[in-house]
């Protein structure tokens, strides 16, 4: 009780205040299983609140230019970098990953990122295109803000994810309301602490929950849009419900990255860039490398490379500096990856270091790296979203791009090799959102991203992001 009484107090931001619940849930700290917070518990009828207060704010919001709305949020950021601290440390204790980090990729740079794209998204602007101008008529293609954006963001990245779903949303002139993570709602309700101080009333609500108020969001008729980004199932339940009032849709949904390493790869030069993109987040990366397809040639070298680099991480709680990789964000999390595990174990899989839990004080899991592995078995086929990669080897191409394009999803994929117009020539022929030459998981604000089949629909990122949030008037003017 007294511990309780120290912590931080979190409320809702609905309509520019603060707002208690009567119903909490505790917030756990994945590295110890302690409780770090008490979350508000939103219901229904505060999730209608919220609604109604975005639908209200909609009208002056959205009659703002661009450099009066940028403005606003350019203070935004501003104000979250002056708490970047408080942010780093409270993202480490919700989340899990470390404060820095393998290749200083913790939480110190999902604040970084989410200053960046804050920064960078908020000085775009859609403008009117003319399509035709002459003695008959002046056609111009207008970009309207849709209305109430409805935000449901995931646990792996919930601070960054938020601002991807909610800075190209206001910057068009929409409104939001935001339901984070039950697993990692703090971070989120922090920065609607600040926007609440910033941002006209309404603009921006949060409206943390559990079991009900995602649902309740997708069949709630004065949202005019949803932004999920989550798994394939609740994607395919929110479009069902979508349906009622038509709602648009952006579903950043799961992958399973494949990545093809052709025989002239320079392994030397690329295994560290392979470890980092496939471990990035501890796998907890919805466009991390989880599939990685070798030719014979070059497997054992890779394999070798990559083993020497895993067996010298140090997995443990991401408050410690040293602390390379942090625990899974969650119990569920760690299940689905001990299955997938052992999957690959009763199928005679050669796991090259990890494999075991061995500190068991969090929801912790070693790298682990896993070949002699095929197709079929669980670990490739299913997303392990976690610190586990399987290994094949392949010996023809065309096999390896069938391999990479059989999964019924397709966020990212790509072709390492020294050859770039051989596997810009492969890339091409990867059924995914963003193929990668050399590289993967590597994200920007000007680049448009997105996935295809089971991945979801819609873009975020750049110009492309941006009309997402918006519809097209089409104003012809008569001449004539
Ligand atoms: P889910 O993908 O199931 O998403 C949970 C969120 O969706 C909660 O906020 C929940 O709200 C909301 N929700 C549930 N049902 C509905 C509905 N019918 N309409 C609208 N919202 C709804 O998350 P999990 O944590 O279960 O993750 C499952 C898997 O998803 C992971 O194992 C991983 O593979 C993948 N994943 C992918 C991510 C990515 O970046 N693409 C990120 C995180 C996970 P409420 O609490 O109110 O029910």
């Amino acid at each position: 009780m007294t511990r309780m009484s120290t912590m931080k107090a979190f409320n809702l931001i609905i309509d520019g205040e603060s707002v208690s619940t009567t119903d909490y849930f505790d917030v756990i700290n994945p590295a110890d299983k302690s409780v770090i917070a008490r979350c508000p518990k939103a219901n229904v009828e505060q999730l209608n609140e919220a609604v109604s207060a975005a639908k209200t704010a909609f009208s002056a919001w959205s009659a703002l230019t661009y450099s009066e709305r940028r403005v606003k949020l350019m203070q935004l950021a501003d104000a979250i970098e002056a708490q970047a601290e408080t942010f780093i440390t409270l993202l480490t204790k919700e989340q899990g990953k470390p404060i820095n980090g393998f290749a200083g990729l913790g939480s110190g740079f999902e604040l970084g990122g989410t200053l960046a794209w804050i920064r960078s998204t908020a000085s775009m602007e859609l403008t009117a295109e003319t399509i035709q101008d002459n003695e008959e008529a002046h056609i111009a293609i207008h970009r309207k803000p849709i209305g109430v954006v409805g935000s449901i963001t995931p646990w792996n990245y919930p601070l960054l994810i938020g601002i991807w779903h909610m800075i190209p949303a206001l910057i068009t002139g929409n409104t939001v309301v935001i339901k984070p993570s039950e697993m990692t709602p703090l971070t989120t309700l922090l920065f609607g602490e600040i926007a609440k101080d910033i941002l006209p009333k309404g603009v921006v609500n949060v409206v943390a929950g559990a079991g009900d108020i995602g649902a309740a969001m997708s069949a709630h008729k004065d949202i005019d849009k949803i932004i999920f980004t989550g798994s394939t199932p609740t994607g395919k339940a929110i479009m069902k419900s979508a349906a009622e009032n038509l709602k648009r849709l952006t579903l950043e949904l799961g992958g399973n990255d494949a990545a093809i390493v052709l025989a002239d790869a320079d392994i030397k030069a690329i295994a560290s860039k392979i470890f980092a993109t496939s471990f990035i987040n501890n796998g907890q990366t919805c466009a991390a490398l989880k599939r990685l397809y070798v030719h014979e040639t070059v497997h054992d070298q890779l394999c070798e490379a990559m083993t020497n680099i895993a067996v010298s991480m140090k997995t443990g709680n991401g408050i410690n500096e040293d602390t390379d990789f942090g625990p899974l964000q969650n119990e569920k999390q760690l299940d689905i990856v001990k299955a997938l595990a052992q999957d690959a174990k009763e199928r005679g899989a050669n796991f090259l270091c990890g494999g075991e839990v061995v500190d068991e004080t969090g929801y912790f899991y070693p790298i682990t790296l896993v070949n002699n592995i095929q197709d079929g078995a669980r670990l490739v086929d299913e997303e392990q979203f976690g610190p586990i990669l399987p290994i094949i080897k392949f010996s023809n191409i065309e096999d390896a791009i069938v391999s990479a394009n059989r999964l019924a999803v397709g966020l990212g994929g790509s072709v390492w090799s020294t050859d770039i117009t051989r596997a810009q020539d492969i890339a091409s022929r990867l059924e995914c959102g963003t193929v990668w030459i050399n590289n993967h998981a590597m994200v920007q604000p000007d680049a448009p991203f997105g996935g295809v089949k089971d991945s979801g629909f819609g873009v975020a990122f750049g110009e492309a992001g941006l009309k997402e949030f918006t519809f097209i008037q089409t104003m012809q003017t008569a001449k004539s």
